[in-house]
């Protein structure tokens, strides 16, 4: 059935991401530092061009066919989110040996490859995207679970796993394009990013939005006219969900990066080419990329021949909350 509640969304300015993580360690500090949750980053900020978190995500399914059936994909391994080594701080720190080795030495975790990206030198390029449970209209989880354990609230759009129906049979986990649902070995059940639901019934805001020294985060009511997030999804058109081609019609939405420095010739001089390829950011959030890195620099060419932009100064204001 068609969801009909109010919807709470997050628009992320990629562009100024610092990639800095503290986003992630908010949300860390506040609801996955307990046992069966070591592995889970409910926001994490990965590099791309490059395989996310968990390890290729991107290719492991889920989400609804053309039909509007939803597929279940693969499950992601444990070793996919990334294990930690146990670190040899006795050895390290205090009998002489001056580096804290990891034992085993690790082969993966999560940003192992930050920073990695793609290109030659010196074209070379990458991005920044922090991820989220994307609190979907047509989340491809609730459709999966069999036990009905996941409900969208109609006050705000907040997906939720009822933890005492679930059952832990992960069949939303590989339904998750996204793969934002998480399962806890411990307790047996699924869990996702709550949207900080507890805070916004409060009046604050996402502990990964309040936590962002980038300031890249806004956060507000779809059909709430003076938020921030209505403007530049709604009005303005030029914040885009990722992947939309899964189905699950997202709730995070992303201002695409437009303002890296031009590809060079092997003296230096710029050549007037994309230093990502426009192939690459249709490829992460669709046909939309064209039109809305077009305004985007039309807005920045407006502004630096001295005139002004609303878009502009939207995407600079610290008006983050509108909740
Ligand atoms: Fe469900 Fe995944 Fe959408 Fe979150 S992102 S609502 S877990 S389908
Ligand atoms: Fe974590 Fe809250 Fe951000 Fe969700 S909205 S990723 S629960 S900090
Ligand atoms: Fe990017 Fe903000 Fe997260 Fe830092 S805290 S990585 S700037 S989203």
């Amino acid at each position: 059935m068609a969801f009909t509640g109010r919807q709470l969304a997050m628009v992320i300015n990629l562009d100024k991401c610092l990639g800095c993580h503290t986003c992630t360690v908010a949300c860390k500090n506040l609801w996955t530092n307990k046992e069966g949750r070591e592995h889970m980053y409910w926001n994490n900020v990965e590099s791309k061009p490059g395989p996310g978190y968990p390890k290729n995500w991107e290719n492991m399914g889920g989400g609804f066919d053309a039909n509007g059936n939803v597929q279940l994909g693969t499950l992601p391994t444990r070793d996919d989110y990334g294990r930690d080594p146990d670190y040899d701080f006795q050895n390290g720190l205090f009998e002489g040996g001056g580096i804290v080795n990891a034992k085993p030495e690790p082969t993966w975790l999560s940003n192992w490859d930050e920073d990695d990206g793609a290109g030659t030198f010196p074209n070379n390029y990458y991005m920044y995207i922090p991820r989220l449970c994307n609190q979907c209209t047509n989340p491809a989880c609730l459709a999966a679970c069999k036990r009905k354990a996941i409900y969208k609230r109609e006050e705000d759009g907040v997906v939720l796993v009822d933890q005492d129906r679930c059952r832990g049979y992960r069949h939303c986990v590989q339904a998750c394009p996204y793969k934002k649902m998480m399962y806890n070995a411990f307790t047996k059940k699924s869990e996702k990013c709550i949207f900080c639901y507890p805070r916004v019934e409060k009046g604050k805001a996402n502990a990964c939005a309040a936590q962002c020294p980038g300031r890249i985060r806004q956060v507000g009511f779809l059909d709430d006219t003076s938020s921030d997030v209505y403007k530049l999804v709604t009005q303005h058109q030029v914040a885009i969900p990722l992947h939309p081609e899964y189905g699950t019609g997202p709730n995070v939405y992303y201002i695409p990066p437009f303002s890296g420095p031009s590809q060079v010739d092997d003296q230096g001089r710029p050549l007037n080419v994309d230093r990502i390829p426009m192939t690459y950011l249709r490829s992460l959030f669709g046909d939309d990329a064209d039109p809305v890195i077009a305004t985007l620099r039309a807005e920045r060419d407006k502004v630096t021949n001295g005139g002004s932009s609303a878009i502009l100064e939207l995407l600079n204001s610290n008006n983050r909350f509108s909740l």
